[in-house]
């Protein structure tokens, strides 16, 4: 996927370029507002032979605009409700639906932990993840069952390897017949989030599951080719019979966990931040905790909910969260200080209950 704002039309073009050289299947690129629209127009006539899908974001009726470039359209249940509230979800599938087939687009129904839909969160305690989320995946399922649209695949993601592997083998248990296409979603920088991706397409490829694959990794824009030579290196290591994980994916330590970057990222300094996070807290590196960095408002506050210490960068600030409750927001000059305040802080409780 390309890391860059979609309107940054060089360095868009730059992206799929250097994602095609990397041997990238398809590429995916996010587009939110009618100004993207023009600036994927100009990307297509730019690479003409690129196999583009689109990431739908909050705007599902940008579809129409955006389908006649593009090969796929990726949507997230979770994201249908926030425009045209009124209007049944199943409209709107109607609606994609019917755009897709005009121009032969393919469909992804992309769901993600951090924004699964909240009709569905709702119904389910907070530690209950995975069902939500394969819940919502079969719910859309069969609605383009019912419209009667088969070129579509599924995608179930999260951070936590393990509960991609489990949301993954629950899908296909259910639908075998639907294609997946796998990912664990701000799997963080090279290695741990290296690790953590080789661990899930290990288990699940070696089961059978799993048509496509994505590798998203926090990485310096001019590097990006690197999740393909990656994945691909996965995937032979995997025909070739050497395995690195093991059953479960164990998590010690301080694990950080940072977005991949994309069209909607506020700041580019937020790749540097997810560095000096790491080095930062390097003196914690034995403690049990997960540190949360992501590049927008938009997936940001919901995908930080779950660490014990979170940050989602707006465009000359950074928020920190402590799991749900916001601290506040500093300048990028001040978040590492901050941030390790709060971890001692954070240190220090733990230390203290472990001794009760
Ligand atoms: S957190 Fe925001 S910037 Fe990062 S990959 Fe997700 S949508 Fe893109």
């Amino acid at each position: 996927m390309t890391a860059t704002r979609t309107q940054d039309v060089a360095a868009t073009i730059r992206q799929v370029e250097l994602l095609e050289e990397a041997g990238a299947d398809v590429i995916r690129i996010a587009v939110d507002n009618p100004k993207d629209v023009a600036a994927l127009a100009e990307i297509r006539r730019a690479r003409p032979r690129a196999n583009l899908s689109i990431d739908l974001q909050e705007n599902y009726r940008l579809a129409e605009r955006v389908a006649p470039f593009v090969q796929k359209l990726r949507y997230n249940p979770g994201h249908l409700h926030h425009i045209e509230r009124e209007k049944p979800i199943h409209e709107k599938v109607r609606y994609l639906v019917n755009v897709a087939r005009a121009h032969g687009c393919a469909m992804r129904i992309g769901v993600n932990a951090g924004s699964v839909d909240p009709a569905k969160l709702a119904k389910y305690a907070h530690d209950h993840s995975i069902t939500p989320m394969v819940e919502s995946a079969l719910d859309h399922c069969a609605m383009l069952d019912d419209l009667g649209f088969d070129q579509y695949c599924v995608s179930l993601k999260d951070s936590d390897p393990n509960k991609v592997i489990d949301a993954n083998v629950l899908f296909a248990d259910a639908r075998p017949d639907v294609p997946l296409h796998l990912g664990v979603t701000e799997a963080g920088m090279p290695p741990d989030g290296v690790i953590k991706t080789r661990v899930a397409f290990e288990q699940l490829i070696t089961r059978g599951i799993g048509d496509t694959i994505r590798v998203s990794l926090t990485l310096p824009f001019e590097n990006k080719g690197e999740e393909v030579t990656i994945g691909r290196r996965i995937l032979d290591d995997i025909a070739g019979g050497r395995f690195r994980s093991v059953p479960r994916f164990e998590q010690h330590g301080m694990n950080i966990i940072s977005c991949p970057s994309c069209s909607r990222v506020e700041n580019e300094a937020f790749i540097d931040l997810a560095q000096n996070v790491r080095s930062m807290t390097e003196y914690a590196k034995e403690h049990d905790i997960t540190i949360a960095v992501m590049g927008c408002r938009v997936n940001g506050p919901g995908e930080t909910d779950d660490a014990d210490l979170g940050m989602w960068c707006a465009p000359s600030f950074v928020n920190l969260k402590r799991g749900p409750q916001t601290i506040g927001q500093f300048t990028y000059d001040e978040i590492l200080g901050r941030l390790r305040v709060e971890l001692d802080k954070l240190i220090e409780e733990k230390t203290v209950s472990s001794r009760v």
